[in-house]
């Protein structure tokens, strides 16, 4: 993200809290690898998610969100298309956009992949009514027993909008403290639960890379203008191209 706005804005200063904060979908799509990939299907389209590196949207024709992907795969009508870098993703959009020929890179986000759907089943049937919303990062056996798909935004507002007050959450568990929030606004409360996990020991649920960014260490970057993000020129205008053309379609 921080890639993305320094790319978009190349004058601007832009400081991260931790350079380390970044995503397991970008560490799982390198650019040698993603290269051969793409020669390997010649003539295809690529499309690749907006957790990625800079390198690789240097190598796509268009990029994506979880909330414009299947519009930006539409755009794309009669075209092979290489979907990179969330295999899960990928596939949601492609039964979206009834594109099922559509080619995925095999990556996944550590976070959502993680939830069970055998324990999701479980707690469904012990929570009778609660509507269950999840993330198209899942895997298909969780969005399977889903009542609704969203992006991170998408799934904000349908927690806090829809009637259920109970609510079932396959994503990052961040996004609990926002819904809590806008509730708290409209004087309302609901009870919200976290889709299990394959391992209930731990909190996979919570995004290592997120974590890293901490107040602290919010405060020493604004303080400090440090940790800088930069993006060489040559690089910056390749992957430019595709985010231009994203922001375009989305108007
Ligand atoms: S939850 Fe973490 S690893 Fe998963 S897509 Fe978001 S930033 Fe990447």
């Amino acid at each position: 993200m921080a890639e993305t706005a320094k790319i978009l804005n190349p004058k601007s200063t832009v400081v991260v809290p931790d350079l380390e904060a970044g995503c397991s979908l970008a560490d799982g799509c390198k650019p040698e690898k993603f290269k051969a990939f793409i020669a390997s299907h010649p003539g295809s389209k690529v499309v690749s998610y907006i957790n990625t590196t800079a390198e690789i949207k240097a190598l796509s024709d268009l990029i994506c969100t979880s909330s414009n992907a299947v519009k930006m795969i539409e755009y794309l009508e009669g075209e092979r298309i290489i979907f990179a870098p969330d295999r899960h993703l990928g596939r949601w959009v492609s039964k979206k956009a009834d594109r099922t020929d559509m080619i995925l890179w095999p990556g996944a986000c550590i976070v959502h992949e993680q939830f069970s759907a055998k324990g999701l089943a479980t707690l469904k049937i012990r929570n009778p009514g609660a509507r269950v919303l999840s993330h198209p990062e899942c895997d298909d056996s969780v969005l399977a027993q889903s009542d609704f798909i969203a992006s991170t935004t998408g799934i904000i507002r349908e927690a806090v909008d829809c009637e259920e007050e109970v609510l079932i959450i396959a994503t990052e568990d961040g996004v609990f403290h926002q819904i809590e929030k806008e509730l708290s606004v409209k004087g309302r409360r609901k009870t919200i639960l976290q889709a299990p996990g394959m391992d209930e020991t731990c909190s996979c649920n919570q995004c290592p890379y997120m974590r890293l960014n901490n107040l602290e260490k919010l405060y020493l970057c604004l303080r400090d203008l440090s940790p800088q993000v930069t993006v060489q020129e040559e690089l910056r205008l390749q992957a430019l191209r595709p985010i231009e053309l994203m922001l375009e379609l989305s108007k």
